[in-house]
């Protein structure tokens, strides 16, 4: 039994587990309480992840990410589901630890993986865990959209598949709309870049969203291109473990007289409101942002997890780490606030 009284950080709650379920020999689902006076904060669009606490005796705690497989637009309470990575830490402790009736401690919903428009027509990937934000995806286009969803899904074998029988009732229910492709190695190898141009060719004018390992996700982006489906179009979530500690709360960062002198300024587009800041050289965009009291998204501050991805509109950026963004979303002017820094003098960057 897991019992957490306090949040180790201004930003985590303590959720009681409501119920663990196995949804195969290797993977539980963890489904939340979500207590009245939480509910608006863990209010999340299908595709976004919560972060957890898990124990441990070697580092006090390690922080890994887990996507939502429920829909908001179709179960009352949350949902994550957690694969048993080989010789993994975390995934391995909660699938042999975490029972009914636990405490877990979480930041809430976050994440870019996300479904904008419910009526678009949706082509999603998902392999092996990787179902898991395009299983929500899925669920909610189908209750709240009008669209026609295709998904691929690779699997180890058929003993391995996760949601199985929520797949086949929903293919059952949307006859029209739904069409689900089992891709089982044991039957069909590995899926390669010209199978899947193959096999999704039809639908090339959908809205793509992709979830897997990466030798996977890179074959579907390769089957994309060859497709000459618009990087626009195309949405990958990168499963990573995360090294740093988000949950514990962000020391203000000092500022010198002299770094003060030589700031950047910065327009920020948040929520459709427009901030004007001073962007001091060493600081990431996360930081002074949350120095300002403003509501940025973020998550693992490592640029690893994509919580706090933004648009430079004007101006430039140098950032440490952007190793989950494609060089294509790069060029579109995508960044990590966490990672970001200033370059030029004048920035504006949207959220
Ligand atoms: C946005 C996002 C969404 C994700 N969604 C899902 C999902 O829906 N489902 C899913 O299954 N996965 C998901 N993942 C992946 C998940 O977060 C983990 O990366 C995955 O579960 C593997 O974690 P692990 O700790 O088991 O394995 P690893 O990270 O491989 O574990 C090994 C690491 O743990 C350290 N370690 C070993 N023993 C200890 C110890 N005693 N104490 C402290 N550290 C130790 C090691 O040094 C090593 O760094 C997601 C990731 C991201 C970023």
């Amino acid at each position: 039994m897991t019992t957490v009284e306090v949040p180790h950080g201004s930003r985590s709650v303590v959720l009681r587990v409501a119920a663990v379920i196995a949804e195969t020999a290797d993977t539980n689902s963890l489904v939340f309480d979500v207590p009245d006076e939480l509910r608006e904060k863990f209010e999340y669009k299908p595709g976004q992840f919560l972060t957890l606490r898990i124990p441990s005796d070697r580092t006090g705690s390690v922080a890994r990410c887990y996507s939502l497989a429920s829909s908001p637009h179709t179960d009352d309470q949350p949902k994550v589901t957690v694969k048993r990575t080989e010789g993994g830490y975390g995934s391995n402790w909660v699938c042999d630890n975490v029972k009914a009736g636990d405490q877990i401690e979480v930041l809430p919903p976050s994440g870019v993986f996300t479904l904008k428009n419910l009526d678009e027509d949706l082509l999603l990937f998902g392999a092996g865990s990787g179902i898991t934000p395009v299983m929500s995806i899925l669920k909610s286009a189908l209750a709240r959209g009008t669209g026609k969803i295709v998904l691929v899904y690779a699997n180890r074998d058929a003993e391995t598949v996760i949601f199985a029988n929520e797949l086949r009732e929903l293919v059952d229910k949307h006859q029209q709309r739904l069409v689900v492709i089992h891709w089982l190695e044991p039957l069909l190898g590995l899926p390669t870049a010209d199978t899947l141009a193959t096999l999704v060719a039809p639908y090339t004018g959908y809205e793509a969203f992709m979830c897997g390992p990466k030798p996977f996700m890179d074959r579907v982006h390769d089957a994309l291109g060859r497709l000459g489906v618009p990087r626009s179009r195309t949405h990958a979530e990168v499963f990573n473990s995360l090294a740093g500690d988000p949950f514990a709360d962000q020391a203000p960062v000092e500022v010198s007289d002299e770094e003060a002198a030589d700031a950047a300024t910065v327009e920020v587009e948040l929520d459709g409101e427009v901030h004007e800041l001073s962007w001091p050289r060493k600081q990431t965009l996360v930081d002074i942002m949350l120095a300002k009291g403003l509501d940025v998204p973020y998550s693992c501050q490592e640029g690893e997890c994509g919580s706090c991805a933004c648009t430079v509109l004007e101006g430039k950026v140098e950032m440490e780490n952007s190793e989950i963004l494609d060089p294509e979303d790069i060029e579109n002017g995508y960044i990590l606030g966490c990672q970001a820094r200033p370059v030029t003098d004048r920035l504006r960057i949207q959220f």
